[in-house]
Parts: structure tokens; sequence; C-alpha cells
């Protein structure tokens, strides 16, 4: 007799908005009892799985969210990996795209589903945007296509919308749609159905699970706007042991072309410093050359960042830095797509 799998999944509670409870009487918002989940949410039982949960002790409003968070995360779902088919992580919206870009570079070879989920309204406030968003990336994790999990890589679920979780930005603090994958389209579309964008979700690659816990967090990130002051660039550029830096430029990729500005970049790489030209727009890409006002940081040696966004761009940076590459290979590293983080 064949023995029918019977799916397990690990709800792994970091804090925000989406674990409150809101007291009846009083108002005050509480942390909502994950371990008690059957008894909080009984509509869990009817998808028939075992789901189990782990909290974090602190539980973070992800406005604390730190790196040394990631590296746990990343070596619990390690941990559990063999034990259960696939992962969902409530996480706090504001950092939730820095932390599911940190992971999809960590889980290495990842074939089973990692969905991060969180809300805008607390679980327990009766509008809340919670439930369906944890009920349908409860169901996410646990799809299957011939035998095989649906969605075997690191994303983001929020308001019908399945997102790569590395292509991901939060762009609205008060709609239930709070997320943008302005580069790269929905991995399911959630409806009456869950229609799965089945040729944009990254294939299994059958390999071991590996996770990389070592993140060099000697990077930043310094904005571009009109008046930006030399002294601010040659503060940011001067901190000390600064490895890695995002440059948020422009439009595609563009920025002033003040001699004072491209000589103090030009120093700055000479001195080893890796700079990656991220693009402030929420869509489009970086096309370093196509205008005179980024030819000279191609002349100069700035590494473009094509369509990738701000929070994967540092996340790539900080592992790629961290695992000991060479100069030459962070460069080369930063313009393939290790994780379908960006369009090359
Ligand atoms: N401040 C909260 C957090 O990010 C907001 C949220 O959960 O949406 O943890």
């Amino acid at each position: 007799m064949i023995q029918e799998h019977n799916t397990s999944l690990l709800v792994i509670y970091t804090g925000g908005t989406i674990g409150m409870t809101q007291n009846p009487v009083t108002g005050a918002l509480s942390p909502f009892n994950f371990n008690d989940i059957y008894e909080q949410m009984p509509v869990l039982k009817d998808f028939g799985y075992n789901i189990d949960v782990h909290s974090f002790d602190p539980l973070v409003d992800s406005s604390n969210m730190k790196p040394a968070f990631w590296i746990k995360l990343a070596k619990l779902i390690e941990e559990k990996y063999e034990i259960y088919d696939g992962f969902v992580v409530l996480h706090g919206s504001d950092t939730m795209a820095y932390s599911a870009s940190a992971l999809s570079f960590m889980l290495e070879n990842l074939n089973k589903p990692v969905v991060f989920t969180g809300s805008q309204l607390p679980m327990g406030v009766i509008r809340t945007d919670g439930r369906e968003n944890f009920l349908t990336a409860i169901e996410i994790a646990a799809a299957r296509d011939h035998e095989l999990p649906t969605v075997p890589e690191v994303s983001i679920y929020f308001e019908n919308h399945l997102m790569r979780g590395n292509r991901t930005t939060k762009f609205n603090a008060e709609h239930f749609n709070a997320f943008v994958s302005g580069n790269y389209p929905p991995l399911a579309e959630v409806g009456v159905h869950i229609k799965y964008n089945k040729n944009r979700i990254l294939k299994h690659s059958f390999r071991k699970l590996k996770i990389h816990t070592e993140l060099d967090y000697n990077v930043t990130i310094l904005k571009l706007f009109p008046g930006l002051s030399e002294a601010a660039v040659k503060a940011t550029l001067g901190i000390p042991g600064l490895k890695g830096l995002i440059l948020e430029t422009f439009g595609s990729g563009n920025a002033p072309t003040d001699s004072w500005f491209i000589s103090v970049l030009e120093n700055a790489i000479n001195d080893g410093l890796i700079i990656f030209n991220v693009t402030q727009c929420k869509s489009g890409a970086v096309e370093l050359g196509r205008y005179e006002t980024s030819f000279e940081l191609q002349r100069i040696g700035v590494i473009g960042g094509s369509d990738i966004t701000t929070e994967s761009a540092l996340a790539k940076l900080m592992y790629l830095i961290g695992q000991g590459f060479s100069r030459k290979e962070v460069i080369q590293l930063l313009q393939t797509s290790l994780r379908g983080e960006m369009t090359v």
C-alpha cells in the first residue's frame, strides 16, 4: 500500500504586526501566542497538514532586524530542513524585503519553499489582512507538483501576490498591498485559484542545501540627491573599514558629473572599495554609459547593478564579501544572477 505523504510545515514567528492581538476590552495590542496555533485558528486543521510553530524569543519589530538574526533564521531552517516540507516565516513588513533577500543568498541550493509573510493590521483586529496572508502562505508552502515543492525558493506573499523575495521592496505603509516587485512578475497570483507562474519560479537544484552565515557588514548605502555635498560623500567613503558601497543613482544609473564627485569615487575604487550602482527607481535598470552622466562612473570602475533592488544589493554585497572571494570574483559575481535577483 502506498503511504500518503503527510505534509509538515514549520511556521517561524519572528515578530511584527501580524503576531499582535487586540484585547477586546482595553484595545491594547499584545503578541498572539502562535504556539497555541490550532486553538487560535481552528480552521488550520482543515488543511490536514502537520503544522509546528517556532517562536523567536525575544520577538522583534522588524525595524530592529539585524544580520545576526538572519543567521539565526538560516541556521534554524538548516536544522529543520529534513523534517519539514516547507517554511512560513512571519515577519514584520518594514524590513521583510531585506530579510528575504538575505536569506535567498544565505540558503544555497534551496529546494523547499520559504514563504515570508506578515500584515499591515494585527491578526487580532477584525479587518486584518494577516489571516488571509497567513493561510495562503501556508497553502503555498505546502503546494506540490509532481511530488516536488511548487515554489522552491525564498518568496514573499502579501495581498494576493507571491513575489520572489529578493525582487521586492516595501512601497506602501498604508495599503494592504504593501510590496512591489517592479522588475519581476509575480510567482503566483491569488484569487479564487492560486495561479502559479511556473516558468518564472526557480527550478529545483536537487543539490544539498548549503547555508552561508558569513556576512560582512562593512557595506553602506549612499543615496544621491541634488545638492549632495562633497563633505557628505567624503564622510561616507571615509567610514573606517568600508569595503562595499551601494550607490543609489538617478534613473538608469546616472550621477552628477562634477569633477570632485568623480575623483572622490575614483580614489576610493583605487583604494579597493567596491561600488555597486543601483537605481532609485522602483522599476527599470541601470545602464551604464547610456547617458553622459553615467559614462564617467563606468570609466572609473563602478559596477552596474542592472535591475537589482537596493535591499537585494545590500544583502548580496554582505554575502559576497563575507565569503572571502577576491575583489575580481566579487565584481564578477555582482554582475551574475545568483538567486534570480537581477536580469543579466
Ligand atoms: N513595525 C512593524 C514591523 O515591521 C510593521 C509590520 O509588521 O508590518 O515589525
